[in-house]
């Protein structure tokens, strides 16, 4: 297995290091714990969404971006605070630069394409130069997940075709050699094949041992999500609680986390570990491919939020606004669920569900099959049938069999007719064409974007208005995604180790490096930046790494 360098983690970030590497004329190694059905790693799971800024698609949608206002968002939402976030700022500034240049260009050559449709994802709702995205920039790829991988993976396999890749599957990585401040070399477990299918957990059956010598190495391994035990150890409960007793996971069972330690006790720094992003609307999945798998709902504006008791949550904790601030919320609270209460007309326009395998229409890639999905009558086929079959759903035509519904599901924790009056009192608002409910009025502007009110923001109608009903209870689990913090690096991947000395011929990227520096989104993300982060994150790490 020699060649000029070892990538550790066949996920994006490692397929686009392998590309930029085998561009300079370099051969590769790709060694993963998982079988080749695995390759892509999360990124095949994944919607696709690509933060971009100022392009054609935002252009048609009447949307105007710039790099200044995509840079006040993004520093917005980061409010890096620590000295260690020198390195990590820069890969932000580095990011706003490509996102809003080369991106676009670079991957359109490549082949990929996007719905025409731009998002506004994470919105904020606090202060102009806080937190959010102040406009839509989620760009979803045609064939989401898998067609954002598909140009790194069909080079890597065309590689190994000329023997200038080569690929260890089942190679799990377990020690770093490094010596006078220079990495030797890698080792591991060989593990025993499984065929389980992709995205399933695989055996951990050891059935040999692996040493490779290597002075160029870029570890690509991922995150944390995963790992329960990980996630819950690094996740600083003096801020607003622990995070609840019961999670469900958004990732596979192969974003374990371990090798960040190792790397850690071989000499590596990390950084920032205590910052995460995990999401507030995770159901259970009712087909579920990994442990625990949970599915996060991209929901519009309009449902409303309650804890589990049936307070409502307070702005900024509104459907898609403020991952961060409801999920502190929701610790500070200390139960473990909420819940949307909506309406039929709401689910029908607002619900969709994050990952490839929920959107067939867009995987597929096809024109027909999405405007069917999209704008034909009913919710999509995916949410229809978490309605029917999910356990976190209750549907009933009278509030009262609602909150029943509800509270068999929830302990018995919700007064009916506290709800009840919440409800009423924002229905009341809706014939106030002036409003003070903070809600409302993000509806109304969300309206105003031709992509909410086409594809993604319900009419405002009255929740307990029969009319749009039947009546909809989502009991919502916190549900575990991404590392944002991470090994710490130089803007061209360069691992450090503490004390701020390099450890020559050792990079890192992806999800692994906090997708640039060891935590390029601070505390806060605008979404689509962790596809954008390890596609240019294993690029620049792959350059630098050619020599
Ligand atoms: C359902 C879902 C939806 C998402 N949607 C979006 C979206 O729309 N937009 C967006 O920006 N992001 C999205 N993401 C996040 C994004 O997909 C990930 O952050 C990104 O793909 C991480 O890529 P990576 O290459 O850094 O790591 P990974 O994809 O995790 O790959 C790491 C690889 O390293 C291997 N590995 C780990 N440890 C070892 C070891 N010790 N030895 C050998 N191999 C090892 C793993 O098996 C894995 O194959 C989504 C994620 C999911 C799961």
């Amino acid at each position: 297995m020699q060649s000029d360098v070892v990538i550790i983690g066949a996920g994006l970030a490692g397929l686009v290091a392998a590309h930029a590497l085998i561009e300079q004329g370099k051969t590769v190694t790709i060694l993963d714990q998982e079988g080749r059905q695995n390759l892509g790693g999360q990124a095949f799971w994944s919607l696709g969404g690509l933060m971009m800024i100022d392009t054609p698609e935002q252009r048609r949608m009447r949307v105007r971006d710039s790099l200044a206002l995509a840079t006040n968002d993004w520093m917005g939402a980061a409010q890096f605070d620590r000295p260690e976030d020198h390195w990590p700022r820069a890969w932000a500034e580095a990011y706003l630069d490509f996102a809003a240049g080369e991106m676009r260009p670079w991957l359109h050559g490549l082949g990929m394409r996007w719905f025409p449709v731009v998002g506004w994802a994470e919105r904020g709702g606090s202060f102009a130069d806080g937190h959010g995205n102040s406009l839509p920039r989620f760009h979803i790829t045609w064939g989401t997940g898998p067609g954002v991988l598909k140009p790194f993976e069909d080079r890597a396999i065309e590689a190994e075709k000329t023997g200038k890749l080569q690929f260890g599957f089942r190679h799990r990585v377990t020690g770093f050699e490094i010596s006078n401040g220079q990495i030797r070399g890698i080792s591991g477990d060989i593990l025993a094949e499984d065929n389980a299918m992709r995205g399933a957990a695989t055996n951990r059956d050891v059935i040999d041992q692996f040493t490779l010598q290597a002075d160029r190495v870029i570890v690509t391994s991922g995150g944390i999500g995963g790992n329960f035990d990980l996630v819950r150890r690094n996740w600083d409960a003096s801020k607003s609680g622990p995070l609840p007793d019961k999670m469900v996971s958004g990732v596979p069972e192969h974003v374990d986390g371990l090798l960040l330690d190792i790397l850690q006790d071989a000499g590596g720094q990390l950084i920032n570990t205590d910052r995460m992003w995990h999401y507030t609307e995770g159901v259970q999945n009712w087909d579920p491919i990994w442990p625990k798998h949970g599915i996060r709902i991209l929901p519009g504006p309009s449902s409303m939020w309650f804890d589990a008791t049936g307070d409502r949550l307070p702005a900024p904790c509104m459907p898609g606004f403020d991952t961060m601030a409801t999920l502190h919320e929701i610790c500070r609270r200390g139960h473990d669920h909420t819940w949307f209460v909506l309406t039929q007309k709401i689910i029908e326009k607002e619900f969709a569900l994050s990952g490839s395998e929920q959107n067939p229409d867009l995987t597929g890639g096809k024109w027909g099959g999405v405007l069917k999905e999209r704008l034909g009558k009913g919710a999509t086929t995916a949410v229809e049938a978490f309605k029917d079959k999910g356990a976190d759903f209750v549907v009933a035509d009278d509030f009262d069999t609602l909150v029943a519904g509800m509270n068999d599901l929830g302990g018995g924790l919700i007064d009916p007719a506290r709800l009840r009056a919440q409800i009423n009192a924002r229905d009341a608002q809706i014939d106030n064409p002036f409003t003070k409910d903070a809600q409302i009025a993000a509806i109304r502007t969300a309206r105003n974007y031709l992509g909410d009110k086409l594809i993604r923001t319900a009419k405002p109608h009255k929740i307990l208005d029969p009319a749009h009903g039947p009546l909809i209870a989502v009991k919502l689990h916190v549900v575990t995604r991404k590392t944002l913090g991470g090994i710490h690096t130089d803007l061209d991947g360069r691992v450090f180790a503490p004390g701020g000395t390099i450890i020559d011929g050792l990079f890192a990227a992806g999800e692994a490096a906090g997708f640039g520096g060891g935590g390029y989104h601070g505390n806060n993300a605008l979404e689509g930046t962790f596809l954008g982060g390890c596609i240019h994150s294993g690029r620049r790490a792959g350059r630098a790494a050619a020599g």
